[in-house]
């Protein structure tokens, strides 16, 4: 073995310096390999995987900076975290549904009215008897079409609309115009003879 390393003669300490070069040799392949794979688990962009591989091919440096600025959590904590949050979101919304929207007692999903300040949250079918809201248009039970339901039906039907003051004033002055014989201004009805 003649290969000479920092030109180190001696063929003891020459064994040991190979020995650390060959070490540093597959640290700085493992950390390439663990900067591949934990990119993968961190970055969901596979351009800024190859990124952070190619990085970590300037030795051990590469890595560092990676472990630096690389995501602080994995790609499937993220996602799991994520559906905690709406688990956690619906489990509120459900909550809320089930107390009286007045004060906000816990009311369970049939009651009529609510038992602590006895506001009235639902109404019974007329058909099956069953509880339902005030706001439905139709009993999803029995199909009973309700009549105060729908946001639309509540709204006050159109009615015959009655004439104005103004109109009835302009009504009758023509009434006077025509008694006279001048042909009144206004698109006033002519009275009937
Ligand atoms: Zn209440
Ligand atoms: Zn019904």
């Amino acid at each position: 073995m003649s290969l000479a390393i920092f030109g180190i003669t001696n063929s003891g300490l020459n064994l040991v310096a190979t020995l650390f070069v060959l070490m540093l040799v597959v640290l700085w392949l493992a950390l390439i390999v663990y900067t591949y794979l934990d990119a993968r688990r961190r970055i969901s962009d596979p351009f800024l995987v190859a990124c952070a591989t190619v990085a970590s091919f300037f030795p051990f440096i590469g890595t560092a900076v990676y472990a630096i600025v690389r995501p602080p959590e994995f790609l499937e904590d993220a996602h799991e975290r994520e559906l905690e949050i709406k688990a956690a979101e619906l489990r509120v919304r459900q909550l809320k549904e089930l107390t009286c929207p007045n004060c906000e007692y816990p009311v369970e999903k049939n009651f009529l009215r609510c038992p602590n300040c006895q506001r009235r949250l639902k109404d019974p079918c007329p058909t099956c008897g069953k509880p339902v809201d005030p706001r439905w248009g139709l009993c999803p039970y029995c199909e009973t079409a309700l009549g105060g339901g729908g946001e639309r039906a509540r709204r006050p039907q159109k009615q015959e609309r009655r004439p104005t003051f103004r109109e009835r004033r302009e009504e009758r002055a023509g009434t006077r115009c025509s008694e006279r014989g001048v042909k009144p201004r206004t698109r006033a009805k002519e009275p009937q003879p």
